[in-house]
C-alpha cells in the first residue's frame, strides 16, 4: 500500500533522529531533501519527506567551516567571503550542500582544491536506527568514505565540516566563438598541461533552456583575482579566429548561477533528460567530433564539458567512493524531454547516438544523471567501491530505509 506523503522541516538533529526512528518503526520510506535539486525531490514521494532547510547554519572556525545539512552553496560562498575564504562546490547558488556533497561535487576550483567531497573532514549522521554519529578519518572511517561519493543511501547528514581554503577573489573569463571544434580541440590541448588554478567549462545550450544563455560559450576560472593570469594562460585559446573573451575579476558568490525561482505553491518539475553523462580519461578528436555533431544533430539539445585532473586527480581511488579519479573531463550531453521538440523517433535516435559516445567513458557521475535509473548505478563506481559500498550499507543501513538515491542495494 502507498502511504500518504508526511512532510517535517526539522530544526534541530534530535528532530531528525526522532523522524527516522519513526520511520524505521512504521516502514515508511524516507526521502531527505536539501536543496531539492535531486531527482527525488520533486513532485510528492509516498512515506516520509524530512526537509532540511531549516538545518542551514554556516559557522566559520579559522579554515574549519560546519555546515548545516540543508544548506544551499550560496549561502555558504556569501558567508564565506567575509573571511576570505572559499570551498569549491557546484556552479549554481541554490543547490544543496546535502546532495551536491554526497555525490562528489564538481565545481569551478575543482582543479585547484578537488570535489566538493574532497573537502570534507567530518560529519554528524543520523543513522537508519535514528542513532547519532560522527564520522571522519578517525571516526567511523567506512562511513565516512563511502559518503564521499555514494550518496544519500548511509542517514540523513545534518551536519558537513569542511576544510576550506583562503582565496583573495577570483578572475573569471566568458569566451564567445563561431568555431566551436577548434576551441575545444585548443582548451583540451591547453588543459594537459596547465595550472591547476585553471578550471574551464564549455557549455552549447538551446534558447529553451532557462538556465544560461543560449549558444555555445566557454568559461574559464582563475582561482585568485589575477585577471592578467588567466588572460595570458588563455591567449591558446584567444588568439584563434573569432574568439572574443571578456575577463572580470567578480566575487566568487556573483558567478553561481540562480535558475527561476518557482513562485509561492508552485511546483517545478525539471522536464526528462534523454542522453547521458560520463568521466572521461581522455576529449580525444573522435570524442569531439561525435560531441558536436550530436548537439547540432538535436535543436533541443546541451552540451556540457568540464575540466577535471589537478586537485581532482591527486586523490588516489581508494581514498573515497568517487569514480574515475583518472578522468580529465566530464562530459553530459542530452535533450529535453519536451513534448513537441522530443518525439519517439528522436528519443530512439538520442539514445543510440549517446550509446556511441559512451562507450569510452570510466564512470558515470550520479549527480548528474536526473533520474532513477537503478540498472545504471553499478556503472556509477569503481569495481572495488561496488562491494565496499554494498557492505558498508548492509552494516548502516541492512533494511534499505535510505533508498530513494541511486540506490545501493544492501
Ligand atoms: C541547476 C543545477 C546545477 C547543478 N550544478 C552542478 C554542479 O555544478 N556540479 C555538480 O557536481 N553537480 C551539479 N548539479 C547536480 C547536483 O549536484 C545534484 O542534482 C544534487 O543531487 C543536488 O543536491 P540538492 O541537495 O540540491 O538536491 P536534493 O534533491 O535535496 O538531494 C539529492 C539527494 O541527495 C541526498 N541528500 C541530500 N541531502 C542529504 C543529506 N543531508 N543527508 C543525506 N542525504 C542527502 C538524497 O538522497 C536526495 O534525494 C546541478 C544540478 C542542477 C539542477
Amino acid at each position: 500500500m502507498t502511504e500518504p506523503t508526511v512532510v517535517i522541516r526539522p530544526s534541530t538533529t534530535e528532530d531528525v533522529a526522532a523522524a527516522v526512528r519513526r520511520a524505521k518503526q512504521e516502514s515508511l520510506p524516507v526521502t531527505v531533501v536539501s536543496g531539492g535539486h535531486g531527482p527525488w525531490s520533486h513532485g510528492s514521494s509516498p512515506g516520509l519527506r524530512i526537509e532540511l532547510s531549516e538545518l542551514n547554519s554556516v559557522d566559520v572556525d579559522g579554515t574549519t567551516v560546519r555546515v548545516g545539512g540543508g544548506a544551499v552553496w550560496g549561502d555558504v560562498a556569501a558567508t564565506l567571503a567575509g573571511h576570505g575564504l572559499a570551498i569549491s562546490s557546484g556552479d549554481t547558488a541554490t543547490v544543496g550542500v546535502g546532495g551536491l556533497t554526497l555525490g562528489g561535487g564538481v565545481g569551478w576550483m575543482v582543479r585547484s582544491w578537488g570535489l566538493a567531497a574532497d573537502q570534507l573532514i567530518g560529519v554528524e549522521v543520523v543513522t537508519a536506527d535514528g542513532d547519532v554519529i560522527e564520522a571522519s578519518a578517525d571516526e567511523n572511517p567506512d562511513l565516512f568514505w563511502a559518503l564521499r561519493g555514494g550518496g544519500g543511501n548511509f542517514g540523513v547528514v545534518t551536519r558537513f565540516d569542511f576544510a576550506a581554503h583562503r582565496l583573495d577573489g577570483i578572475a573569471f573569463a566568458e569566451t564567445r566563438f563561431a568555431d566551436p571544434a577548434s576551441v575545444l580541440r585548443a582548451v583540451r590541448d591547453l588543459l594537459t598541461d596547465a595550472p591547476r588554478e585553471l578550471t574551464v567549462t564549455y557549455m552549447d545550450v538551446p534558447p529553451m533552456d532557462p538556465s544560461a544563455p543560449a549558444g555555445a560559450s566557454l568559461s574559464a576560472v582563475w582561482a585568485g583575482a589575477d585577471a592578467e593570469r588567466l588572460r595570458a594562460v588563455l591567449e591558446p585559446i584567444t588568439r584563434l579566429d573569432g574568439v572574443e573573451a571578456d575577463i572580470t575579476t567578480p566575487a566568487y558568490r556573483d558567478i553561481l548561477m540562480e535558475p527561476p525561482v518557482p513562485a509561492e505553491g508552485e511546483e517545478q518539475v525539471p522536464p526528462g533528460f534523454v542522453g547521458g553523462n560520463g568521466l572521461y580519461a581522455r576529449l580525444d578528436d573522435d570524442l569531439i567530433d561525435r560531441l558536436l555533431a550530436f548537439r547540432a544533430a538535436y535543436p533541443a539539445s546541451v552540451l556540457f564539458l568540464r575540466s577535471l585532473g589537478g586537485a581532482f586527480g591527486d586523490v588516489t581511488q581508494e581514498a573515497t567512493a568517487f569514480p574515475a579519479r583518472e578522468a580529465t573531463w566530464f562530459v553530459m550531453a542530452g535533450a529535453f524531454d519536451i513534448p513537441g521538440l522530443v518525439d519517439d523517433d528522436t528519443r530512439a535516435e538520442i539514445l543510440a547516438d549517446w550509446a556511441v559516445i559512451e562507450r569510452n567513458r570510466i564512470a558515470e557521475y550520479s549527480n548528474f544523471s536526473p533520474t532513477e535509473r537503478p540498472e545504471a548505478v553499478a556503472g556509477m563506481f569503481a569495481p572495488a567501491a561496488r562491494e565496499r559500498l554494498r557492505e558498508i550499507k548492509r552494516t548502516w543501513d541492512p533494511e534499505n530505509l535510505f533508498r530513494r538515491n541511486h540506490n545501493i542495494v544492501p
